[in-house]
């Protein structure tokens, strides 16, 4: 029986749930007063069901597909102002005791090499990293007990924080590993992690097995438990995410939203962010061997509806898409995204691409995607404020539904901005930066907060870094 709040997977992500939403959308996609109603509760800004949103994501009306863009688009602005928050991917390992069929790193991959970072080696990253200007890290690494235990991922995390190369540290680190234990989850906490990051990949059970057919991962209530054993350990800043292109994308649409719903009705909190990355090819993996691919034109509307169902999310894109499709969801609902990305094991030190994990399609450097969000009207943000000061899970949502946090993460986005054009930032990109800079004070509502900005900023002018408001 379909139950939110309930802790085991098959009750809150239930089969029989899905479809009935799913078919709920169909006989409704042509259904004009009810989409209107769908749409005036959307502009509301408090969210939708699963249902709800699933009819808008069905809705085969033109102009009510053009009122959700135009809706995606009105509250993105009124929640997330112009900012977008960077970031970049770091891959510590690639040995990996799975099977996932969409992913070059399973067991039986034998032509991959494998790599582990040392302690040395992921220092060298880093510096890398942050001589770019990055500030905050996504770490990935394969699932395996031997090579990768958690200490090995702890140990990184405590590297990762101590280094300070110049002006530089990477101040928030996420994780993006495999599904564990409550105790590990407690651990990890400990370490001082930002979001715990976990795909789903599938909320599908059946497919989901065959996508998974040997190794842990293969449990599926091992996988969609896993944010509440993350939440019970102290990690209240979780990721969700599937991987477009293994099951029906209205499957999925419906099955990420009622995990949303989930930990909502469970422990208070919906996730932090929710990540669209789609399939794309790698070493040995074709994506047309999968037939669920879903077109620029549907994802978009995908973007714009997981927006409309949960305003207060944050949206991550990487650079598996390629500039315009980037920009595009930008518009729609993305505040999140990854620069001059590597998806390999020691990428940023070396020019070898023999363990990336999937291919990039946006291989801009940092300095230029800076120069381009500006360009879109964008403010880039090495913003890292709210977990440093404690503000995650349901204080951070408080801050968000508030309407504070204009206040928030204005001062903290153009603090971070102007470091990134004094540190790293070409003459060009410097220029655009000081402009932009200049015009967007205004538009932090608290004078109080812009008063105390302008003397920080002019403060990183003269050399400190690191201000937090
Ligand atoms: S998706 Fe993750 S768990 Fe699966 S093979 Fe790749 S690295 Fe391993
Ligand atoms: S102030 Fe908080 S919410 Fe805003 S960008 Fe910074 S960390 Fe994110």
């Amino acid at each position: 029986m379909y139950n939110p709040a309930s802790p085991q997977a098959e009750e809150f992500i239930e089969h029989e749930e899905i479809l009935a939403a799913l078919q709920y959308a169909e006989e409704n996609k042509a259904n004009a007063a009810l989409i209107d109603a769908i749409l005036r509760r959307a502009g509301e800004g408090k969210g939708l069901s699963h249902r709800e949103a699933s009819v808008l994501l069905a809705c085969g009306l033109p102009d009510r597909n053009e009122e959700i863009l135009r809706l995606a688009k009105k509250l993105k602005e009124a929640f997330y102002g112009r900012r977008i928050v960077l970031f970049a991917p770091l891959y510590l390992s690639n040995y990996c005791v799975n099977g996932c069929v969409y992913c070059p790193y399973h067991f039986q991959n034998t032509h991959i090499p494998r790599k582990k970072l040392t302690q040395a080696e992921i220092a060298r990253e880093v510096i890398a990293l942050q001589d770019m200007g990055h500030k905050r890290l996504a770490i990935e690494c394969g699932e395996d007990p031997l090579h990768n235990p958690i200490e090995y991922i702890l140990e990184s995390i405590d590297t990762i924080y101590n280094i300070h190369h110049k002006n530089g540290a990477i101040r928030r680190v996420n994780v993006n590993i495999a599904a564990t234990t409550e105790e590990n989850y407690r651990k990890l906490k400990q370490a001082g992690i930002g979001t715990y990051i976990l795909f789903q990949e599938t909320y599908h059970k059946e497919s989901y097995e065959l996508l998974h057919p040997t190794g842990p991962k293969h449990g599926y209530a091992r996988q969609t438990e896993a944010m509440d054993r993350a939440m019970r350990g102290g990690v209240d800043d979780v990721g969700l995410g599937v991987l477009f292109g293994l099951e029906g994308h209205k499957y999925e649409f419906a099955g990420l939203l009622m995990h949303a719903e989930h930990l909502e009705a469970a422990f208070g909190v919906g996730p932090h962010t929710i990540s669209v990355p789609r399939i794309k090819p790698a070493d040995g993996i074709d994506p047309g061997a999968f037939s669920n691919g879903v077109p620029d034109g549907v994802f978009a509307k995908l973007i714009a509806c997981i927006r409309l169902a949960v305003p207060c999310t944050g949206m991550i894109i990487s650079t598996r898409e390629n500039q315009q499709v980037r920009a595009r969801a930008l518009e729609l609902g993305v505040s999140q995204i990854s620069g001059a990305s590597r998806t390999g094991v020691g990428g940023y030190t070396s020019n070898q691409h023999d363990t990336d994990q999937f291919d990039i399609s946006d291989n801009r450097t940092l300095d230029e995607v800076v120069r381009w969000l500006m360009a879109l009207g964008y403010i880039p943000s090495f913003c890292t404020a709210c977990y440093r000061q404690g503000r995650t899970g349901d204080r951070f949502m408080e801050l968000l539904k508030a309407g504070q946090i204009q206040n928030c993460c204005q001062p903290n986005a153009l603090m971070t901005l102007q470091e990134f054009l004094m540190d790293y930032a070409s003459p060009a990109t410097r220029l655009v930066g000081e402009g932009l800079i200049a015009r967007e004070m205004i538009e932090i509502p608290n004078q109080k907060i812009r008063e105390a900005t302008l003397g920080h900023l002019e403060a990183i002018r003269q050399g400190e870094r690191d201000f937090i408001v």
